[in-house]
């Protein structure tokens, strides 16, 4: 709001996306860039896909009304053929638009069995076109009803008023950005938001990402510095409670979750403190693992910390565990404590724990407010830990003294990336699935498949099972061409039989709500579960054998293949249907990958094949840690320098005190610096 013209309602919008300062809205990173390629003929006008014609309106505009929206259509023809424009909810087009007048129009273009059409198209005159032609207008999430051009002005303002005292703002120093060839802070930023070309755009990212790679090792770096080898304060000598466990699951244990249990065994009862990732892919049966750590834990006295990304995920922890040391007869004290407990439910969990009354705590971020306070704590255990940041990590791990850590991950990362990530933290791979696992027959397919995928629910539906739909939206959206939730569920409900429960989940419902929808599935009263990727990371309710995921070509294959991790647990034959609607030949190649592959390594390697490391467009793809821009593997090169660069600082320089030195500290630092104009 220190900005001109930017008053409560724009606060309010950008907060939405994450946008709360000044130093946000610089690193609020378009999604991609819209070319404006020369116009095209009717003739030759690509179906499916926005391109711009150039024609003479050959028709007078006519707006009707159906059901609650005007439609207002007018015709437009070139040389080659005749197209119908139609717009919703824009009546006033039908006056100031004339039949006869010249015109540039801009949109989806689609060939389909009610004609030649196109959608909502934007108009432009010749000029105003060939000066957008040689551009790059950058795309950005959405952020409320803030049009592209409204955040532009505020950037644009930004910039202005950064232009007076700009010197000293670089966090990264001179000689950084002269060894790697780097261009300048603000001039990046500048260009990432406007580029003059394509050239100047890749330049320009190439030194975000650096910078961006740069402070996450520089931070992880540090905080190991710090800390180097611990002696182990929590030692375990009694595993009596595990093995118990492990004899009563219901299941043995595969080889790879018994070489890594042995691991963490070691060094639990070892002279240093744990500090280990776990990796392994979707359904490798991560999660028994942490379960046997943290029962060790608590035999042996300590309270032991389960942190999850989500409340539906930490919810289902939790459920998980009770009910298993239940069934094994364990004495366990188990604990959910989440953001939406109420604050009598909170602050009575804050005493249980206080006064260890629970041995195991499992919870979202909520476990490292300030107010909780441990007894005795022994573990802690991240979960998908990607979505963490380091700080919260340490921030957890900070309350107990000195806790053994554990990580686990999914996230197909590399053996080297993960040293460069994570320095000098153990690995463990379960790198082999329970035998019992049957694979899951995969199919990608266009939109006319949808009555015949419908039928299959129903099926599978009526044999006992269960179903996931995915769409891309949470409603809809403008501008965007995608399913979303509210309406998919609706039109489910609609084709489906009435005995089958159709109910949505996604991220703009209240946390309780998710939880009881997400019980409500487990459970079995709800049939098909409609939702965005809220469900992609962890959900494990084995009775769901089918996943169908519409619009599939806008998802990244590392994202498709966690999706398509939540079925194919339990015994049943599982399906995963990825709906491709793209229409693009390009799009279909890169998900019949996940036809092929049903590992997690081989396909993100693939993705990155397929994609190319020059692909610009789509800049923040596969989504991986926590990094705004930068892609762990198509940027392989820029993570290999700052690393490189971080370990030449760290040699010379460990605390960061020389000079030249100075700004990494505000990279490297709790308190970042903030930006003020
Ligand atoms: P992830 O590694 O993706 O976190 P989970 O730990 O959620 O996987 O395990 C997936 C499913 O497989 C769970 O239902 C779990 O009970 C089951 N499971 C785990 N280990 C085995 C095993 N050795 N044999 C059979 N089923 C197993
Ligand atoms: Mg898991």
């Amino acid at each position: 709001s220190a900005l001109k013209g930017a008053g409560e309602k724009t606060a309010q919008a950008l907060g939405k996306a994450g946008v709360y300062t000044i130093e946000d809205l610089l690193r609020f990173f378009p999604v991609r860039y819209e070319r404006f390629d020369p116009p095209v003929t009717i003739a030759e006008a690509p179906s499916g896909k926005v391109c711009t014609l150039r024609g003479t309106f050959s028709s007078q505009p006519q707006s009707r009304r159906t059901g609650s929206m005007i439609v207002t259509t007018i015709s437009l023809r070139d040389d080659t053929g005749l197209c119908r424009l139609t717009w919703f909810r824009m009546p006033y087009l039908a006056r100031t638009l004339k039949k006869g007048d010249h015109c540039l129009v801009r949109g989806r273009f689609s060939r389909g069995p009610y004609g030649i059409v196109m959608e909502q198209p934007r108009l432009y005159g010749e000029e105003e076109y060939a000066a957008l032609q040689a551009t790059l207008q950058p795309v950005y999430p959405q952020a409320g009803k803030l049009s592209a051009k409204q955040v532009g002005k505020l950037l644009h303002q930004t910039f202005e008023r950064l232009e007076e005292d700009e010197s000293g703002r670089d966090p990264l120093p001179a000689w950084i950005r002269e060894k790697y060839g780097l261009e300048d802070w603000s001039r990046a930023l500048r260009t990432i938001h406007f580029p003059p070309d394509e050239q100047a755009l890749l330049h320009a990212r190439e030194r975000l990402v650096f910078e961006e790679f740069l402070r996450f090792i520089l931070e992880i770096r540090m905080l190991r510095e710090q800390k180097g080898k611990s002696p182990n304060r929590c030692a375990c000598t009694r595993f009596g409670w595990a093995q118990q466990l492990e004899q009563r699951l219901p299941y043995e244990l595969t080889g790879a979750q018994k070489r890594v249990w042995a691991e963490i065994r070691g060094d639990l009862a070892g002279s240093f403190l744990m500090n280990r990732l776990v990796q392994g892919d979707v359904g490798s049966g991560k999660t028994v693992l942490a379960q046997l750590a943290m029962t060790a834990a608590a035999e042996n006295g300590y309270q032991s910390a389960l942190m999850a990304p989500t409340e539906v995920l930490a919810e289902q922890h939790y459920e998980g565990f009770r009910r298993l040391a239940e069934r094994c007869g364990l004495p366990l004290r188990c604990l959910l404590l989440t953001g939406s407990l109420t604050a009598a439910q909170k602050k009575e969990a804050y005493r249980r724990i206080r006064d260890h009354e629970a041995d195991i705590i499992i919870g979202t971020h909520a476990l490292i407010q300030e107010k909780v306070a441990y007894d005795r704590l022994g573990l802690v255990v991240t979960d998908e830990q990607h979505r963490f940041g380091v700080r919260q990590r340490e921030m957890l791990a900070a309350k107990g003294e000195e806790p053994h850590i554990l990580v686990m991950s999914a996230t197909p990362i590399p053996r080297t990336l993960a040293i460069i990530l994570y320095g000098d933290l153990d690995l463990s791979a379960v790198d082999e699935l329970p035998a019992s696992r049957r694979p899951i027959k995969n199919a990608v397919v266009g939109p006319e498949y949808r009555p015949k995928a419908y039928e299959f629910l129903r099926k599978q539906v009526q044999a006992g099972r269960q179903a996931y739909v995915i769409c891309p939206l949470v409603e809809e959206s403008d501008g965007l061409e995608a399913e979303n939730v509210k309406d998919y569920t609706e039109k489910l409900r609609g084709v489906l039989p009435p005995g089958i429960r159709v109910e949505m989940l996604h991220g703009k419902m209240r946390p309780k709500e998710k939880n009881e929808r997400m019980d409500a599935f487990r459970s079995g009263e709800i049939q098909i579960l409609v939702s965005t990727t809220v469900v992609e990371v962890g959900v494990d309710v084995p009775n769901a054998t089918v996943m169908m995921i519409e619009n599939a070509e806008r998802f990244g294959l590392a994202q498709l293949h966690q999706l398509r991790g939540r079925v194919g647990r339990g015994e049943h034959q599982s399906y995963c249907i990825f709906l491709d609607s793209s229409e693009e030949e390009e799009k279909n190649r890169r998900l019949q990958v996940l036809v092929r592959s049903n590992d997690g390594f081989e396909i993100a390697s693939q993705d990155l094949k397929l994609r190319g490391p020059g692909d610009v467009f789509g800049i923040r793809q596969s989504g991986e840690l926590e990094f705004a821009l930068g892609d762990i593997y198509t940027d392989a090169r820029i993570l290999q320098e700052a690393s490189e660069a971080c370990a030449k600082i760290l040699e010379e320089d460990p605390l960061l005190e020389r000079e030249e030195n100075r700004p990494l500290r505000r990279l490297a630092g709790d308190n970042r610096e903030r930006l003020s104009l």
